[in-house]
């Protein structure tokens, strides 16, 4: 892999943010390999704190109870993924449950802190070198980031794209169509973080583009 990138001292964070279903985890893999940079999946942070609440059998609204379960588990990354008390949960977090709550559990603000504690510490640990996706990167994790990119695309393109992924789980497209707007809808009016693009980020339209495309294109951005 090409590190052509790598300069001690200098942040080279490039930031994707976007709704479900946009293609974001796809291009960023692919950005951060092209661009020789790490890549971190910041909605796999959501996903852990998510499912150690579902373990717990903690009400995912109850933000007190939630904060107190988390403050006594851990959430890391290793090569594999997520990590979750030490064990890989990068399987166990795109479970439907986990997929259906974590809304819930990313809207509070106290998970919030603690989450993107965890996600700067992550990058900085890759000496500030990295592609980071998600939802709030741009506008509140690194808004100092030097390329920020929002991705979107319309709600029925994503939904068919989502379903033809295995973990559509065999759902019609209807049905993900509406979890989508769910999702999308509590991510995007919540108050701490909500979705939105930075006002300096760069808005792509993937509806009509390859993957190919959207990711020559960050790295056109990115380079000029
Ligand atoms: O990207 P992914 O679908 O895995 O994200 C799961 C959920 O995590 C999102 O629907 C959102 O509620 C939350 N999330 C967030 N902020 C991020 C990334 C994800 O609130 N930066």
């Amino acid at each position: 892999m090409a590190r052509l990138l790598r300069v001690t001292g200098c942040t080279v964070v490039i930031t994707i943010d976007g709704p479900s279903g946009v293609g974001k985890s796809t291009v960023s893999r692919l950005v951060a390999r092209q661009l020789g940079l790490a890549y971190l999946d910041t909605g796999a942070t959501y996903r852990a704190a998510t499912l150690a609440i579902l373990q717990s059998g903690i009400d995912t609204q109850d933000e007190t109870a939630v904060v107190e379960e988390l403050n006594h588990r851990t959430i890391d990354y290793d090569e594999r993924g997520v990590l979750l008390d030490g064990e890989s949960v990068a399987f166990a977090v795109r479970s439907e449950e986990v997929t259906a709550n974590v809304s819930a559990v990313s809207a509070h603000p106290m998970v919030r802190s603690a989450v993107v504690e965890i996600q700067r510490r992550w990058v900085a640990f890759h000496e500030d070198q990295a592609v980071v996706e998600g939802r709030d990167i741009g506008t509140v994790v690194f808004p100092e980031a030097p390329l920020k990119i929002y991705l979107t695309a319309s709600p029925s393109v994503r939904a068919l794209r989502r379903a033809a992924e295995s973990e559509a789980g065999g759902k019609s497209v209807a049905e993900i169509s509406e979890a989508l707007a769910a999702r999308d809808h509590a991510d995007s009016t919540r108050e701490a973080s909500p979705l939105k693009p930075a006002d300096d980020a760069v808005v792509i339209d993937t509806g009509e583009m390859t993957v190919e495309a959207v990711v020559d294109s960050i790295v056109a951005h990115f380079l000029t």
